[in-house]
């Protein structure tokens, strides 16, 4: 595509409309250039799937490009295992930066002379304020700054103070390198902003080359002027930086990219916090970064989840200036949607009830032939042994049905998926009363799950043959927070007991036993699963993606609410 000429068609927001103004004027001579800008200091989250869809996103609708830039400018929170994990959730998610993979630590030293540069023209001081004096000296929204007592030291001074700082001479925190803009600003971010601290940390790239590391705001601006970036797009919460970031591009005389700002996704029931999905991790509130409950991206898709369905969320998502929080269940809608399409197929007993068909021949197995997927033919079928033992849901057989239950009951009759008619004549019960074993009767005219007499059952329910079954580990899990927004009260309080339900011996059909960890089916009636890594020869785990709407569950809670 000729980018000074966009023919792309995509959703029109505002921030689409400012980069189609900025080719129709020519501003960065007819270039689209993003990037996306993560800080190694955790896993990536669903949130971020947001920043990541739009920054790619942009660059492929508009011919352009899109870099990934680590922006690594605080060691100690910082780590390769960070990086490694955001550099193969990019990928999984379906983007690529062509080979342009950046560090801010790549431009430690540019930094490092720009800051002597202002120093040289009398923008930037050495300045001798605690942390907590520099605070004190800020100021509030409606108060202005005072001036640091170190604001006026004489270039040759700052020179020197700030190349001893390089040069180790002083311990943690004893000086900052500071901008000289304005304390009376009212925008407290222009009130002589700290540029370097002095940090004797060893960094992940750089060692241990540096004491003196710059802040975030003296980095991140300038990282996208390095870049070339065209459009800088981050979140809301940067909006009061912008006028910083112009400041050092202006006052550096260097090429100044168009920051624009957008709303952070917010989803119910979610933490959306490195820092906070950290804590949890770290006080073993869950397994680790990819426990399915988490709402990172190795978690969600450790789950199941499907990049395209991640992909096709965060493209329905609009931009806006507002921030508002998006329904969890509308993520999970397009969880189902794609894997509706793509997921085989497959029947699985989960909480196994025995039937035995008494009149059907013992020692006999036939082989049904089950559709893989009605949504998609070219998926094909597969056959699943039948014989004479099977293993049914309990929840599919009721003693005593209530009302509106259409399932297995005595003398009732329903169809078994891809198998036979089949009758209740009875039950066996263990010494504390419950049913442990159902008796019934097939009919061999309904092969297939068709009566040639043209009766009806109300009912179909799935199953597996006992000699075949395979025994399985299945993980089912609710959300991790019992309150819609966990952020509000204390966030162990709302931590949900029952997110994790371990189930030791599921029943699956035989074709299961290979299943290679990461891949996903639908459960017949029960949900999509998906086989996690946990996985053993011989020894399938599969985690429940998400459940399928169950109508049922909904009419049993209406009743018992009534
Ligand atoms: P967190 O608070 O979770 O650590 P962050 O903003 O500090 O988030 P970064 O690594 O700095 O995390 O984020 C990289 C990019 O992703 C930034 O441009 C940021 O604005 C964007 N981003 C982070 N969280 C969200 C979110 N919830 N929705 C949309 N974009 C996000
Ligand atoms: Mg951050």
């Amino acid at each position: 595509m000729n980018p000074s000429s966009p023919t792309e068609t995509g959703p029109s927001n505002f921030i689409r409309d400012i980069i189609r103004d900025d080719l129709k004027t020519g501003k960065f001579a007819g270039r689209v250039h993003t990037r996306f800008p993560p800080e190694p200091n955790g896993y990536l989250h669903i949130g971020h799937a947001k920043s990541i869809c739009l920054n790619f996103g942009l660059a492929a609708d508009f011919g352009g490009k899109c870099n990934l830039r680590f922006d690594d400018t605080n060691p100690e929170k910082e780590e390769q295992e960070y990086v490694d994990s955001i550099i193969d959730t990019v990928h999984w998610l379906g983007f690529d930066w062509e080979g342009r993979l950046f560090y801010a630590s790549d431009y430690f030293d540019q930094l490092y002379e720009w800051a002597v540069q202002l120093i040289k023209a009398g923008k930037a001081y050495v300045c001798d304020l605690s942390a907590e004096e520099v605070r004190q000296y800020r100021g509030t929204l409606t108060e202005p700054g005072k001036e640091s007592p170190y604001r006026n030291r004489s270039v040759e001074e700052n020179l020197d103070l700030f190349e001893r700082m390089r040069a180790g001479e002083f311990p943690d925190g004893f000086r900052t390198l500071r901008s000289k803009i304005d304390m009376a600003s009212p925008n407290l971010n222009m009130r002589d902003p700290v540029m370097y601290r002095i940090l004797h940390a060893e960094h992940h790239r750089t060692g241990d080359k540096w004491c003196i590391y710059p802040m975030y705001d003296f980095t991140h601006g300038q990282s996208d002027s390095i870049e070339r970036i065209t459009h800088s797009i981050c979140t809301l919460e940067f909006e009061d930086h912008r006028p910083l970031y112009d400041w050092y591009c202006d006052n550096l005389g260097i090429y100044h990219p168009q920051q624009i700002e957008f709303d952070r996704l917010y989803l119910t029931y979610t933490l959306m916090s490195k820092r906070k999905l950290l804590w949890l991790v770290q006080e073993k509130h869950v397994r680790g970064w990819d426990d399915p409950r988490m709402p990172t991206l190795s978690g969600v898709r450790r789950r199941g989840y499907t990049p395209e369905s991640i992909r096709n969320f965060a493209n329905s998502l609009g931009v806006s200036k507002t921030t508002g929080i998006v329904e969890l269940s509308y993520l999970e809608h397009f969880v189902r949607e794609d894997l509706n399409k793509r997921a085989q197929r497959v029947m699985a007993v989960l909480r196994p009830l025995r039937v035995i068909i008494d009149n059907y021949p013992e020692g006999q197995v036939e082989h049904m032939e089950a559709v893989n997927n009605p949504e998609d033919a070219s998926m094909g079928t597969r056959q699943v042994p039948f014989s004479r033992e099977l293993y049914i849901e309990q929840d599919d057989f009721r003693e005593n049905p209530p009302k509106q239950y259409y399932r297995l009951s005595p003398g009732r009759e329903v169809r078994l998926r891809y198998g036979y008619f089949i009758t209740c004549t009875g039950v066996v019960k263990n010494a504390a009363g419950e049913v442990v074993e159902v008796h019934c009767t097939y009919d061999p005219a309904t092969r297939g799950g068709n009566a040639p007499d043209g009766r009806k059952v109300k009912s179909t329910i799935h199953w597996v043959s006992a000699a075949h079954a395979i025994d399985a580990e299945v993980r089912l899990y609710e959300n991790l927070f019992l309150n819609e927004n966990p952020n509000e009260g204390d966030l162990i309080g709302n931590l949900n007991p029952n997110s994790l339900e371990v189930i030791g011996h599921a029943k699956l059909e035989p074709s299961l036993a290979a299943a290679a960890p990461f891949s996903r089916y639908q459960f017949e009636r029960l949900g999509y699963f998906c086989a996690d890594p946990d996985t053993a020869p011989g020894k399938p785990v599969f985690n429940r993606t998400v459940a399928l709407r169950d109508t049922w569950a909904k009419i049993e809670k209406r009743e018992k609410a009534a």
